[in-house]
């Protein structure tokens, strides 16, 4: 249901059954979308950004992210899971690289498992795509949500030229990522439990080229330099360049102020990659962009009557050490769509009974990307990690 001041036209979407209004379009919005597509739902996706699909550079959180079996399942549920499967890399172990140069693989698990290196964009590309091809889905991008109200589920977007949009749902479903709108109205609540926390390191992308042609280093593995208080990892893409990431203190950044003292720093600590990222990119790459924050947020309950839920990043925004973030959010689309079917789509007993359920799961996986990140820079070298195993994880 819409009332634009400025717009011309009125769309009225009243004709339909329950109407959904998916906040946020990223990774869990657009998958979300298709499960309430796919049940019949009126569903309207609302985007800050424009369609990413005609952009030429599309911001996001990590050029590339691991999907492992609890993401998979989702996207197994609408159908989807060959489709960006057939775009991912499969890592197989972890490959841990010493200071001496030495390589150590780590398998995930038994032979034939793996975590799948996958292109962010292309899967937001793609799954946005899936959920446009259901004829009762609609995409409105440039809608920023600003403000909602839990009482008459009226919403107020800013559009890119400034016009205000007035939209009413039924259900209100807030995946608009960790500093969520949504979730604005939830912290005026009382009973509403809310933490955030964010780490003293920061993280930085660089690209590694592929060396005549080829990957420069093996691409069936995931990466990982650690370096105790720091450390760098590196995922492979379909061209064939690794992206790597260094997560780092803030304060360790800070210290680093010209190129030369980047390429000191890289030849000490990570020598094999240092030629392989090359002198001049590292030099001029390392100035591109500051290191990015990262935070854990924790809340619950995630919804608020039979109007607003909140899942993917916007309920649980956690630290990327247990690569476990977008595979979460896809799996809250899961369990919502169990629980609609056991309370045959009454939302007043399906959204109290999903924060019951997922509350304390997210919060888990919250607490051991942080343990994680603690084990990544550092036990990944002891023995007693190398003698772990676990499938799903990074
Ligand atoms: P987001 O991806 O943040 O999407 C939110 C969307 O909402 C965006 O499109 C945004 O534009 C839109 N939006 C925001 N505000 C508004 C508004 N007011 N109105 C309308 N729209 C709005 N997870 C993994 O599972 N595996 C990994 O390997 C992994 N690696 C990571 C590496 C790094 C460095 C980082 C930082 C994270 C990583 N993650 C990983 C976590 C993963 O990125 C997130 O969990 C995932 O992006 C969450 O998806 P989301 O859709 O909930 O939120």
């Amino acid at each position: 249901r819409r009332d634009s001041s400025t717009m011309e036209e009125s769309n009225c979407i009243t004709n339909q059954k329950t109407v959904v209004a998916v906040v946020g379009g990223g990774l869990v919005g657009s998958l979300n979308a298709c499960f309430f597509a796919k049940r019949g739902f009126h569903v309207e996706v609302f985007e800050s950004r424009g369609d990413i699909r005609c952009a030429k550079k599309v911001k996001g959180r990590s050029i590339n992210l691991a999907l492992s079996h609890r993401g998979r399942q989702a996207l197994k549920h609408v159908g989807i899971e060959e489709k960006i499967v057939s775009k991912g890399i499969p890592m197989h172990a972890r490959m841990i690289h010493s200071l001496s140069g030495k390589q150590t693989p780590i398998p995930y698990g038994k032979k034939g498992q793996y975590i799948l290196s996958i292109d962010r964009a292309n899967l937001n590309k793609e799954l946005l795509t899936v959920a446009e091809a259901y004829p009762n889905t609609k995409l409105n991008f440039d809608h920023k949500l600003q403000d909602w109200s839990p009482e008459t589920g009226q919403m107020t977007f800013i559009r890119a030229d400034g016009a205000k949009d007035q939209i009413e749902a039924d259900l209100i479903v807030g995946c608009d990522g960790a500093f969520s709108a949504v979730r604005k109205q939830f912290l005026r609540r009382s009973r509403f439990n809310y933490s955030q926390t964010y780490i003293p390191d920061g993280y930085m992308e660089l690209t590694m080229p592929p060396v005549n042609g080829e990957f420069a280093m093996e691409p069936n593995y995931l990466h990982i330099w650690p370096r105790n208080a720091f450390m760098m990892i590196s995922l492979p893409n379909l061209d064939k360049t690794f992206t790597c990431t260094l997560f780092m203190p803030f304060e360790n950044f800070e210290k680093i102020t010209t190129g030369d003292e980047v390429i000191e720093f890289f030849q000490e600590y990570f020598p094999d990659a240092t030629p392989l990222i090359g002198v001049d990119a590292l030099k001029r790459d390392f100035f591109c962009l500051p290191a990015q924050a990262m935070v854990s947020v924790k809340c619950s309950p995630y919804h608020i009557g039979d109007k607003c839920v909140l899942m993917g990043d916007a309920a649980h925004a956690v630290v990327p050490f247990y690569g476990q973030g977008m595979n979460a959010g896809f799996e809250d689309c899961i369990v919502f769509d169990e629980i609609m079917n056991e309370f045959s789509e009454d939302l007043g007993a399906v959204l109290p009974e999903y924060s019951r359920v997922r509350v304390p799961d997210d919060q888990a996986i919250a607490d051991l990307a942080m343990y994680n990140y603690i084990e990544m820079r550092a036990h990944v070298n002891s023995k007693w990690f190398l003698f772990r195993k676990h499938v799903d994880n990074f």
